[in-house]
């Protein structure tokens, strides 16, 4: 196989130069971080279910009309993605309060709030992702209102579009990040939900048990992260039932 060109390497992805122009390779490692990579280890099977799972979430949002980068998928760990001016910050969509929110408001870990709360973070590891305000984000030109706009608009969508899907598999969708990248289509600049979604930047907890069926598991030393990460593939249909994994099975 041609070597490829690396673009960039993250603490849980690898971008490869695509193909065909405007496009781009996404790989998912193993890696776990948390704490701004203060804790790390690799869990084996990790990459693959969150590259499966990321597919699964994006061709969804791609069918009901909600834009992404993602294409297709291309092997276990790699899916081609379009390329895109990714906007540096994190949007995180709060229903329960939970992690840094209920640290700094004092707010009991799994209370529902009244309504779905948009926060922005400023894309920056040696920071650690600060929350800012729309002031700086407008003051410091990273989106402009109209990006903003169309920002809070997606942001809703998704969090619709997740909270169904997991509530029908009887999971809560706590809270999620997700990363916004611009794209030119005929010169006119769009915005596409882009990045990943998986189990790594979303809090799912079961509806009955209240277990935890995300990073919190690593973040918080609760248990297998593959056993919990392979539980929502299974309700969701992504690897078969009865499969119980470290090397997942995976249908397809
Ligand atoms: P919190 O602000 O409570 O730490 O995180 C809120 C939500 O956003 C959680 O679902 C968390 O997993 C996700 N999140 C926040 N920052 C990051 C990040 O840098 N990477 C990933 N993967 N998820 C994040």
């Amino acid at each position: 196989m041609a070597r490829r060109n690396k673009i960039y390497e993250g603490k849980a992805k690898i971008l490869y130069e695509g193909p065909e122009p405007g496009t781009i390779v996404q790989y998912f490692k193993d890696d776990a971080t948390a704490f701004n990579a203060q804790k790390k280890d690799v869990i084996e099977g990790k990459g693959v279910l969150n590259n499966r799972l990321s597919e699964f979430f994006m061709t969804g949002l791609n069918q009901i009309g909600v834009p992404t980068h993602f294409i297709r998928r291309l092997n276990m760990r790699e899916q081609l993605v379009r390329a895109c001016e990714i906007i540096p910050l994190e949007i995180i969509v709060r229903n329960f309060a939970a992690g840094s929110m209920s640290k700094r408001l004092g707010i009991e870990e799994g209370t529902q709030l009244p309504r779905p709360i948009v926060e922005y973070c400023f894309k920056n590891d040696e920071l650690g992702d600060p929350l800012v305000t729309e002031e700086h984000i407008a003051a410091f030109g990273w989106a402009s209102q109209q990006d903003m706009d169309d920002i809070l608009s997606l942001a809703l969508r998704v969090n619709d579009y997740m909270s169904g899907l997991m509530y029908g598999v009887g999971i809560k969708l706590i809270d999620f990040k997700i990363e916004i990248g611009r794209v030119y289509e005929n010169d006119y600049p769009r915005l596409i939900v882009a990045d990943e979604i998986s189990p790594d930047s979303c809090r799912l907890w079961d509806i009955e048990t209240g277990q935890k069926l995300d990073k919190d598991v690593f973040r918080r030393d609760l248990g297998s992260l593959t056993d919990a990460y392979s539980e929502v593939a299974r309700r969701l249909g992504v690897i078969p039932k009865t499969s119980n994994v470290v090397k997942p099975t995976l249908i397809n």
